[in-house]
């Protein structure tokens, strides 16, 4: 339990994720100070509720903070990683199609500060990897899909989730296929299907609400300061696994 709240630099604030982070954050003020809402338009008034806003151009000048937290755009990641490697401060990514080569720099960050980057933050989705591995361990040769369905706005596909649900499926042997959905306001629903002769299995995961992917990632920030310069993972974090 801290007794001084962790200074929070929250990184596409304006954003559906950011907003769930803001919002979150302010229902706990003694663990969590805003220090910097980044997003790439802010508001005209530039503190809204005590929490200061600063776009994206103006990153370099931000306060000092403990922690980062990005949930933006592949374009915005670049930015965020290098402020938190140059100021020594630890970053907590959830943002997803990011290129090869931004994984390789999130890898090369990760010797300087520690880092965390996940493709979905739900305590539910940790348990489906799991159990896709499984079940792709245990049923060789059944055709293994994945069909996620999102929001409109969703700008990647298949989704960050669905390709981590994949490399799960190819550890246990699979080769999956990957299909697509966007409509409506979905906020995020994976089915992993395994189809034999004669039968198939169904494993899905509905979000419902964004708060679950925001209390994570909170989660996970409120553990990283003060840690070594490492690449961490959900799993090790909440879990003690690695
Ligand atoms: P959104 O489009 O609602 O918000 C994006 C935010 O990023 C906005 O605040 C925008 O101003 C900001 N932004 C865009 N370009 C920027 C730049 N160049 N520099 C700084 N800020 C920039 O998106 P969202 O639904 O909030 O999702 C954000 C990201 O998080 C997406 O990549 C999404 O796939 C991912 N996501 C991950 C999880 C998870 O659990 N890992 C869950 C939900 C969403």
């Amino acid at each position: 339990m801290n007794t001084i709240p962790l200074r929070v630099l929250i990184h596409g604030a304006s954003g559906r994720m950011g907003q769930a982070l803001l919002r979150l954050a302010a229902e706990s003020p003694a663990s969590w100070q805003v220090v910097a809402a980044v997003t790439r338009r802010p508001p005209a008034q530039r503190v809204v509720e005590g929490v200061p806003y600063f776009a994206a151009s103006e990153l370099g000048g931000v306060p000092d903070f403990d922690v980062a937290i990005d949930f933006s755009l592949p374009e915005g990641f670049d930015p965020v990683l290098a402020l938190c490697a140059g100021r020594g401060r630890p970053l907590v990514s959830g943002t997803t199609g990011l290129e090869p080569a931004q994984r390789q720099a999130l890898e090369a960050a990760s010797r300087q500060v520690p880092l965390l980057w996940a493709s979905n933050f739900s305590v539910g989705v940790a348990v489906l990897n799991e159990l896709v591995e499984r079940a792709a361990l245990a049923l060789p040769g059944w055709d293994c899909d994945i069909v996620e369905s999102h929001h409109v706005h969703k700008k990647d596909a298949p989704s960050g989730t669905a390709l981590t649900l994949g490399e799960s499926a190819q550890r246990g042997g699979a080769q999956p296929r990957y299909a697509s959905l966007r409509a409506g306001d979905i906020v995020g629903e994976h089915l992993v299907q395994f189809a034999g002769q004669g039968e198939r299995i169904e494993l899905v995961h509905r979000a419902t609400s964004r708060d679950i992917f925001a209390r994570g990632a909170l989660q996970a920030a409120s553990r990283l300061p003060g840690r070594e310069a490492g690449l961490y993972t959900m799993r090790g974090l909440l879990f003690g696994a690695n």
